[in-house]
């Protein structure tokens, strides 16, 4: 089947705002076999959606739409369809019933036109909104499969990936289940991940394998159909066996973790505690760790070190170090993180030091990096770097870079 994803909303058009929810859905209905051949932007203006709708339907069997369910006088997605479909919108109850204790727990008044964002397009399958109002629905009608869901991404996506995609499967009547996991990669390019797997890249079928880079981290979503939903898991563990047989030492968790997710389940496992001095991170790190829930069990405090006087005096790095070696350099970031260690009493210092660009500093390049890692009862180690990117991507690239290395660290932990 092919789809068409059909955003509405003027300030799309008028470049205010970046139609990141084609993006999305392009890429999940690519991990889930499904074409999509065009992508359609239109402003909240009912007759022309009603044409780019005329249009879609020649070309297309699945007609995503996101954007204009919510309650003001411009959001006129539901009911533009219902005209044109002529089905009627229906209350649903359910929804109405979760936009009321909505705003019974925010002790705010509901307003008339919030009811409207319960109304629903007759004869649909109703997408639950589990961060937000509106819900989304998805009808068929004349061979064509119609699914219309919210324009906020924090809304749209867990319901398409919740609800829609399952849904999808079941208006074509595939009685298919359709099971996706994605595997997150840190430490190996997407090049170089694909070439590792590029057979089964070049063999797949069912399941599926859609690669995807961003942030200096890849990801692959695998995706497999079944009418049985645990055959499709276990065709998907299958796969997932042999992609880790040749790159698992990258695989760092799944779906929407991330690395300091995975580094603070991984602290709170061991009963960990942690302490960062920050130079060229200036705080990043920490911040990542306490936008964490339960971060508090395990992290008191650091330091931001950015200057080589708060270096040596907040952090207790040695005159001598700085002036032979440098703040950038192996000496000074393993010193900041034994010092920082001791000083916060903690099992784990993670320190950063290096040149974020654009220009070089001490004579070292953009994208020189140092992190020290020191834990209780071992040798600190130091990992140079040379990351590339602008200077708030060698930031946080560094940051991911430490979880990363930490982890790492922690594994070999009974070797050494
Ligand atoms: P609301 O209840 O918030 O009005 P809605 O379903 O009516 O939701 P819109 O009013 O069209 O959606 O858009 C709300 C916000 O969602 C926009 O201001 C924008 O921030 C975001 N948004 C909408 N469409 C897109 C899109 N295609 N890509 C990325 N963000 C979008």
């Amino acid at each position: 089947m092919n789809a068409e994803i059909i955003a509405v909303g003027s300030e799309l058009l008028l470049g205010q705002i970046v139609n990141t929810n084609a993006r999305f859905l392009s890429q999940h209905l690519a991990g889930a076999g499904i074409n999509v051949f065009f992508h359609t932007v239109v402003g909240d203006n009912q007759d022309r959606l009603k044409s780019a709708i005329e249009i879609a339907e020649k070309r297309s069997e699945i007609i995503i739409f996101t954007g204009g369910l919510g309650p003001t006088k411009d959001d006129l997605t539901k009911e533009t369809i219902s005209r044109h479909l002529g089905r009627e919108l229906v209350i649903d109850q359910t929804a109405l019933a979760s936009i009321e204790e909505y705003f019974k727990n925010s002790g705010r008044v509901m307003t008339e036109n919030n009811r409207k964002q319960a109304l629903v397009i007759e004869g649909s399958d109703v997408l639950p909104n589990n961060h937000g109002m509106a819900p989304g629905m998805v009808l068929s009608k004349d061979h064509h499969i119609y699914m219309l869901l919210p324009g906020p991404p924090k809304e749209m996506e867990p319901m398409f990936l919740d609800y829609g995609i399952g849904a999808l499967s079941l208006q074509a009547g595939t009685k298919e289940e359709i099971v996706s996991r994605v595997l997150r990669f840190f430490g190996i390019g997407e090049a170089a991940l694909e070439t590792e797997i590029i057979d089964l890249i070049d063999a797949q079928t069912n399941p599926t394998i859609a690669p995807l880079a961003g942030d200096g981290e890849v990801t692959l979503r695998l995706t497999a159909k079944h009418a049985d939903r645990n055959i499709a898991e276990s065709m998907l563990d299958e796969l997932e066996t042999k992609i880790a047989n040749r790159v698992g030492e990258f695989l760092y968790g799944y779906d929407q973790t991330s690395l300091m997710a995975e580094l603070v389940k991984c602290l709170k496992e061991n009963r960990l505690s942690i302490t960062a001095a920050e130079s060229l991170t200036g705080g990043m790190f920490q911040q990542e760790l306490t936008s964490i829930s339960g971060a508090s069990s395990l992290f008191k405090g650091g330091v931001v070190c950015y200057s080589n006087e708060i270096k040596h005096l907040a952090v207790k790095v040695k005159q001598e170090t700085l002036k032979q070696y440098g703040a950038v350099s192996e000496q000074c970031a393993r010193e900041l993180a034994e010092n920082i260690a001791a000083i916060f009493n903690t099992d784990i210092g993670v320190s950063f030091t290096g040149v974020a660009g654009p220009g070089e500093l001490e004579g070292k390049p953009a994208g020189t990096v140092y992190i020290g890692i020191a834990v209780k009862g071992r040798q600190a180690v130091v990992e140079k770097l040379t990351l590339s990117g602008t200077r708030d991507q060698v930031r946080l690239r560094s940051v991911k870079y430490g979880c990363y290395l930490i982890l790492k660290r922690l594994k070999e932990r009974a070797v050494h």
